[in-house]
């Protein structure tokens, strides 16, 4: 099988929790195919990326549940490179119990950094890409956030409103040239799920069509496909990256 390969040169891109997992796998490979990236994380910049060198790769320390934050960062990709093409909203946090033990800063942070902060993210980012017509967001959801399951209803919450919120952005930008759709991954293998129990861990692959977890990679291909170009005709959708686990 052959690989599909856009070609992001000369495109800006912001993405969201890029210090780990999923995010640093769409970081690298918005750069492998010459996108110019900023990377937004709370935690600032991951050591392997710092010691990348040259690559056109920039951190900022970000809390995406901070209005000035994200305003004094986006404001610094502008100066920076004057336009952001793409917008990877990524970064989120779960905080799991059973809902009757789910404490009011447990729901309010979850929902903050998860929902909140993509709409944070937005409300920064939209305007400038409305005023050049052209723009491609991608929220990174949940199969969790598509179906029940017991022990995060904080976290599956957050992502069924941010499917609400992409198909509600969909349909207020179409017009402006500019798409936007989630991802929905399965259990990926990421220092998020690391501390799981393995019952967890062997339930999801046991769910998979494939027997097996999902990497980080594979959720990236999933969202530099909906980056492209060739996706223009795609929007307001949720594509599963999940080897079948909701089949
Ligand atoms: P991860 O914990 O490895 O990475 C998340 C990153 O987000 C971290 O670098 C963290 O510092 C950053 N972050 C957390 N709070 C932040 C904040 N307030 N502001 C800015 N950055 C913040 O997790 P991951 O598994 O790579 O998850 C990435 C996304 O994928 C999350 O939205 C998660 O809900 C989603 N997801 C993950 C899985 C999975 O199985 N790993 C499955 C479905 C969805």
């Amino acid at each position: 099988m052959g690989h599909v390969s856009a070609d992001f040169s000369g495109d800006v891109a912001v993405v969201t929790g890029a210090a780990s997992g999923i995010g640093l796998a769409i970081l690298n490979a918005l750069c492998e195919a010459g996108a110019k990236v900023h990377g937004f994380d709370v935690q600032g910049s991951p050591a392997d990326v710092l010691a990348g060198g040259d690559r056109p790769v920039k951190f900022h320390q970000v809390d995406v549940s901070s209005t000035g934050e994200v305003q004094a960062a986006v404001g610094e990709v502008f100066d920076a490179d004057g336009r952001i093409d793409l917008l990877i909203n990524n970064a989120g946090i779960t905080r799991d119990h059973m809902l009757w033990k789910i404490s009011d800063s447990d729901w309010k942070e979850v929902l903050d950094v998860n929902l909140a902060g993509a709409h944070r993210m937005l409300r920064a980012i939209v305007p400038s890409m409305r005023e050049r017509g052209r723009g491609r967001i991608v929220q990174v959801a949940s199969i969790n956030g598509l179906r029940g399951k017991a022990g995060q209803a904080n976290y599956i919450a957050s992502k069924a409103g941010l499917i609400g919120l992409t198909r509600a952005a969909a349909r207020e930008l179409g017009p402006d040239g500019i798409t936007v759709n989630a991802v929905a991954p399965g259990m990926i293998e990421t220092p998020l799920v690391a501390e799981l129990p393995t019952s967890i861990l062997e339930q999801a692959k046991a769910e998979s069509a494939r027997g097996q977890l999902g990497q980080p990679q594979d959720v990236a291909a999933a969202v530099l496909y909906l980056l492209s170009e060739e996706a223009a005709h795609v929007t307001g959708t949720v594509l599963t990256v999940d080897g079948g686990q909701l089949s």
